[in-house]
């Protein structure tokens, strides 16, 4: 039996893992947290996840919340016009709900999932030293350590990679008590130009149903302004204020909002990165990288969790068709480009949207006000990036599709 050893316990590795071993694998599963640690520890994201990416947790028998976790049915998008007021504000809905469960709910019960169905957890830190026991012991080491330390294995990838410095400051504030939308529940995405993003959602956390606050800050505006916060409760205060100052209509919402727990608050910042895929030990063995390790974006876009979903079914299917082959460095570079014939357009049009928005995509998203069709096609896009790259990525596309829409 073929054994694959898999370094952290997050969307990627246990979606992964559990699909290797339900495929008769033999695989252990490192993670430096307990489920319970998970459980009770601090959110790691707001993890909303559109269509497709569920559709490869069900495949596996792993969507446990479809009926618990409140719906996100569209996307809705406002612009301020700077004086108090919308400059223009349109919602959709989407073919499919997108849903997102905490993952403080949703890795635990994978975990043990993980065991249930024969898989080895084993509970440390994994550093060098023990990559190289887990390469001398298995047939393929997975790195999906996400934003962990140990990523730092994989060379950045400088052609592939667009910034090298963190675009947004980010912070989130999971709460309570949020008034619903009116027409449709939605990811209410409101863009501030030049000063950046707030969105928000319901999800599922640890206590029940609730709504997450995204804020993306341009670094040194406005709302990039949480290095002074040092308590839950101020991080709440602060969410409010920034409401109140630059999108009354989702102050107004948030009233009577409550944080979920003392855990429900982050804040920090990244640089959008893309690695090379292949990590070489000391020894000489070969490692792969997976989901955030290779590919992190900005989460803007709200992709992450979705890509590392999908890339654990790519790399998946990937392992499967290998067969009884070496898993060698070929093998590596080829299963990472299949993934990157996808995740390539997520990374570029998120890495766009971190820009100030060029005239035709203020056209299209103007045009979304009064055209259904122009705000459906938005909308569904999120579930795959891909089609945006038809109408959406550069103006002559974008002339030719109004044109189109007008008639
Ligand atoms: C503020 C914010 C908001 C987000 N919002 C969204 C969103 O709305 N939609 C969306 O799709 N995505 C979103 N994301 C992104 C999403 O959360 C990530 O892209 C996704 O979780 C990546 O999955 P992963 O499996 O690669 O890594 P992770 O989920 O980070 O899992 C990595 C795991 O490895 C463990 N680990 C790390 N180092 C080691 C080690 N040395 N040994 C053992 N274990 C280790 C970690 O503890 C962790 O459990 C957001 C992210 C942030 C920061």
């Amino acid at each position: 039996m073929r054994k694959i050893t898999i370094i952290g316990a997050g969307q990627a590795g246990l979606q992964l893992g559990i699909g290797l071993l339900d495929a008769g694998y033999d695989v252990t599963l490192v993670t430096n947290r307990t489920g319970q640690q998970i459980r009770d520890g601090r959110i790691m994201s707001s993890q909303c996840m559109f269509g497709t990416a569920q559709a490869h947790e069900r495949a596996l028998g792993l969507d446990f919340w479809s009926s618990s976790c409140p719906p996100v049915e569209g996307i809705a998008f406002t612009v301020p016009d700077g004086s108090g007021g919308k400059a223009f504000s349109w919602s959709s809905r989407l073919d499919a709900a997108a849903r997102s469960v905490d993952q403080r709910v949703k890795m635990p019960v994978w975990l043990e999932q993980f065991e249930e169905r024969g898989g080895k957890v084993e509970l440390r830190e994994a550093d060098g030293e023990d990559l190289e026991f887990y390469a001398r012991e298995s047939d393929l080491v997975i790195i999906a350590a996400g934003k962990g330390e140990i990523a730092g294995l994989f060379e950045r990838d400088a052609q592939r990679s667009t910034y090298d410095k963190p675009q947004r400051a980010l912070a989130l504030t999971y709460v309570t008590g949020m008034t619903p939308r009116e027409e449709h529940s939605a990811v209410a995405f409101n863009l501030v130009p030049g000063v950046g993003e707030y969105f928000t959602f319901p999800a599922l956390t640890t206590s029940g149903p609730c709504d997450i606050m995204v804020f993306e800050g341009i670094p040194g505006g406005p709302l990039d302004c949480w290095g002074d916060v040092t308590t839950p409760e101020q991080h709440l205060e602060r969410s409010r204020e920034l409401l109140a100052a630059h999108l009354p209509w989702e102050a107004e919402r948030c009233r009577d909002i409550q944080l979920t727990d003392a855990g429900g608050v982050l804040a920090g910042r990244f640089p959008p990165t893309v690695r090379k895929p292949v990590g070489r030990l000391p020894s000489g063995a070969l490692v792969l990288g997976v989901a955030d390790v290779v590919v992190l974006n900005d989460p803007i876009t709200g992709q992450g969790s979705n890509n590392a979903g999908k890339c654990a079914a790519s790399y998946l299917a990937s392992i499967l068709e290998h067969g009884d082959r070496p898993f060698d460095g070929a093998f590596m570079q080829e299963t990472f480009e299949r993934y990157w014939d996808y995740a390539q357009y997520v990374a570029t049009w998120t890495n766009a949207l971190l820009a100030a928005p060029p005239e035709h995509v203020l056209r299209l998203l103007g045009a979304a006000a009064t055209s259904p069709r122009v705000a459906r096609r938005f909308a569904n896009g999120f579930d795959d990036p891909r089609d945006f790259f038809h109408w959406f990525m550069d103006p002559a596309s974008a002339e030719k599709y109004l044109a189109a829409v007008a008639n």
